[in-house]
């Protein structure tokens, strides 16, 4: 079981793992990508590979198994391969629903278990998230865990540890994947994103080690500038007292669509507590650029312990107001109204 925070690309490695096993010329420790099997691999179809992944109930499907939405999942791997479980929710167009792997899986599990790899020596499960898996499942589960066919390979992927079934972790052998260091995001963000070494330097240190956030901030890097100035008008307009400017701000931020509106919030309340933190003197903790520094040498004073909460809570409430439809322009008037207020609060 490969365990740690979600983002950390734990996922990419289950898959990689499978790959050099199954690969029929791996070299230094790699899959060599090229031969029959690694083919197969690279479009998720080789026969002796199997992915078990938490799904919702939904009456359209007989039974309630992974295989059923694989056309689903596919598009999850092919683009999300970081795994944030949002994404896959959003996928699934699971609502509220909670999604598991139900006892229908782990009766597919133990009956592939029982027959030979078609073309391999390895049949290898890879099950994500394993914290979703329901108590009748695990207890399906156990035996074939304990003692797999010879060439059966589970590999399990979870974001939580601590919520796993004790009966199925206390029967897997855990490898922690922690967070990634700024030299492994650098060299993902160019990878991934064709960031130049300069742009990835800049980049690395505001994904906190997290491939997800890598990924966010990679899909739009552009924004980034683009919210940083909006973020610095909107401010100054603030602390001017401007009502006219936010005004006019609030309405193009209407116009941005709800979910930019929602990363612009996001990138709000980064920047509000980053300039908290360097305001309290703390600069060596911030994750900024530098045009974001150097704004923030001039602006930090200004986010302190007497709003801070306020601004983030603030600003965390417009985010979900947007998401759930409220009309934008209002709730974003209202939100750089308050920063009025905010900005302009005394501390004792
Ligand atoms: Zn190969």
């Amino acid at each position: 079981m490969l365990s740690g925070p979600s983002g950390t690309g734990k996922m990419l490695l289950a898959r990689a793992f499978a790959a050099l096993l199954h690969c029929s010329s791996p070299r230094d420790g790699e899959p060599c990508g090229t031969c029959a099997s690694c083919r197969l691999h690279a479009e998720n179809s080789h026969p002796d590979l199997h992915f078990v992944y938490p799904i919702v109930k939904n009456k359209s499907l007989k039974r309630l198994v992974s295989a059923d939405v694989a056309d689903l999942w596919q598009t999850m791997l092919d683009r999300y391969p970081e795994m944030p479980e949002e994404k896959w929710l959003e996928i699934l167009e699971a609502g509220n629903s909670r999604i598991g792997i139900h006892v229908e899986e782990a009766d597919d599990i133990v009956r592939a278990d029982s027959f030979p790899p078609y073309t391999s020596q390895y049949k290898i499960f890879i099950i994500w998230l394993p914290e979703r898996m329901r108590v009748e499942a695990a207890n399906k589960l156990l035996k074939v865990i304990e003692e797999p066919s010879e060439g059966t390979v589970f590999i399990m992927v979870s974001d939580n540890e601590l919520q796993v079934l004790p009966t199925i972790f206390s029967r897997v052998r855990r490898i922690h994947a922690g967070r990634l260091s700024e030299a492994e995001t650098r060299d993902y963000l160019r990878r991934r994103f064709g960031f130049s070494d300069e742009k990835a330097m800049r980049y690395a240190p505001l994904c906190e080690g997290s491939l997800i956030r890598a990924c966010e901030l990679g899909s739009h890097s552009d924004e980034n500038e683009e919210f940083l100035a909006f973020y610095q008008e909107v401010m100054r307009a603030a602390y001017a007292k401007k009502v006219g400017v936010l005004r006019k701000a609030a309405d193009r931020a209407a116009a941005f669509g709800r979910e930019k509106i929602s990363r612009f919030l996001n990138y709000m309340a980064r920047m509000i507590r980053e300039n908290f933190i360097y305001n309290m003197r703390m600069p060596q903790l911030t994750a900024l650029t530098p045009e974001e520094e150097a704004f923030s040498t001039r602006f930090s004073p200004f986010v302190n312990h007497a709003n801070v909460e306020d601004f983030l809570a603030e600003t965390d409430r417009a985010r979900r107001d947007v998401e759930r439809n409220a009309n934008a322009k209002v709730v974003m008037f209202d939100y750089f109204l308050l920063t009025i207020i905010l900005l302009h609060r005394k501390t004792k």
